[in-house]
């Protein structure tokens, strides 16, 4: 068996490889602001977190999005993020557990 070959990206706040489905984009749009973007499609410089809040006050004390991003990112800023983060933590989460619950009809 071979496995399935996944885009990986690199949570940049405990760099571990991960598949890109499994990660949270942020992303620093052309007119410098810094949000989440669960479509991963918007543009912009991104950086990958993993789907979970421990990661995120990793990546808040290490700054590291800070680095990622190349720009400075205000302790306010982390802040909302880190509040957005939470916030869209359970549909992440949801939404990848909806892929098994199909056969609920
Ligand atoms: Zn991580």
């Amino acid at each position: 068996m071979r496995p399935r070959k996944v885009p990986l990206r690199k949570c940049v706040a405990c760099q571990q490889m991960m598949p890109k489905k499994e990660l949270i984009r942020v992303v620093r749009t052309p007119d410098g602001a810094i949000l989440i973007d669960l479509t991963g499609k918007k543009p912009g410089r991104g950086a990958y977190l993993c789907g979970k809040v421990s990661c995120f006050k990793l990546a808040k004390k290490s700054k590291a999005l800070d680095r990622a991003l190349k720009q400075p990112v205000g302790a306010e800023i982390y802040d909302q993020l880190e509040q957005d983060f939470i916030a869209v933590e359970e549909a992440f989460i949801a939404s990848k557990d909806r892929v098994d619950d199909d056969d609920e009809a």
